[in-house]
């Protein structure tokens, strides 16, 4: 089931994205789900399928990635912040900061909670989670260096696209993950390269943090991240989910 987030008729609205058209939801997806009425396709334009109150990322969770840094696989996950003002949908543009001078794509698999999730086991999480989409880890590489921690470089609005939609029902553990620069294949490896799982992850950041309805954690990105300059087309491609497609401008 794909679950969106979309402006109908000059009002924001959840619904479950058929062939045929759009469920449209009579509350929020995170409890039981209610269909109101069922609207085309025309006329709608997708948002981002999440308004989450933080965005924890993991760094490093490729084991493909490590070596093509030739950097030592991490024994324990390496997590960071993106704040919810970086959160942009479908089709919205990448902004390229003045004081940016390389911004770079990373392609990565999304986890979108369902319900308040503290200190949950890992064999416990899949009641946690209502589902997955694609995320672009936008980063300013330059200022990521500059200042040794990351919250700058990974922060600025626009930094954070999510889409285009929430698919509820796959496996997170074997999909084919892919960026585009322009056309141009960039990224492509598996999340069966993970070193570490949806469910170890999800129960390692539930014993830091209270996880809250709609909150984010991304995976990681594979080998192959690079270099976007304004006009671009990006686009992340995750098996099973569909595409996220934006544009970087100034
Ligand atoms: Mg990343």
């Amino acid at each position: 089931m794909k679950i969106g987030r979309f402006i109908y008729q000059d009002r924001i609205v959840w619904g479950i994205l058929d062939n045929d058209g759009i469920r449209v939801l009579g509350s929020l997806p995170f409890c039981e789900l209610k269909v109101d009425k069922e609207i085309p396709h025309l006329g709608v334009k997708l948002l981002a399928p999440v308004q989450p109150s933080k965005i924890v990322l993991v760094g490093l969770n490729y084991k493909d990635h490590a070596q093509e840094l030739g950097m030592p696989v991490p024994l324990e996950p390496i997590i960071f912040l993106k704040p919810p003002s970086a959160v942009v949908g479908p089709e919205e543009d990448i902004v390229y900061p003045p004081v940016v001078n390389r911004l770079d794509y990373e392609a990565e698999l999304a986890v979108v909670i369902k319900k308040k999730c503290k200190n949950v086991k890992e064999e416990e999480v899949n009641d946690f989670i209502l589902g997955y989409t694609c995320l672009n880890d936008v980063t300013a590489r330059d200022l990521q260096k500059k200042d040794g921690q990351w919250t700058r470089a990974k922060s600025f609005d626009t930094f954070c696209p999510i889409g285009p939609w929430i698919e509820t029902d796959i496996d997170p553990c074997n999909l084919k993950i892919r960026s585009y620069l322009n056309g141009k294949l960039k990224q492509n490896s598996t999340t069966a390269n993970f070193t570490f799982s949806v469910p170890f992850l999800v129960s390692f950041i539930s014993k830091i943090m209270t996880l809250l309805p709609g909150d984010v954690i991304s995976t990681g990105t594979p080998p192959g991240m690079g270099e976007m300059n304004p006009g671009d087309i990006v686009e992340i491609e995750i098996e099973g989910i569909g595409i996220l497609k934006n544009k970087v401008a100034i």
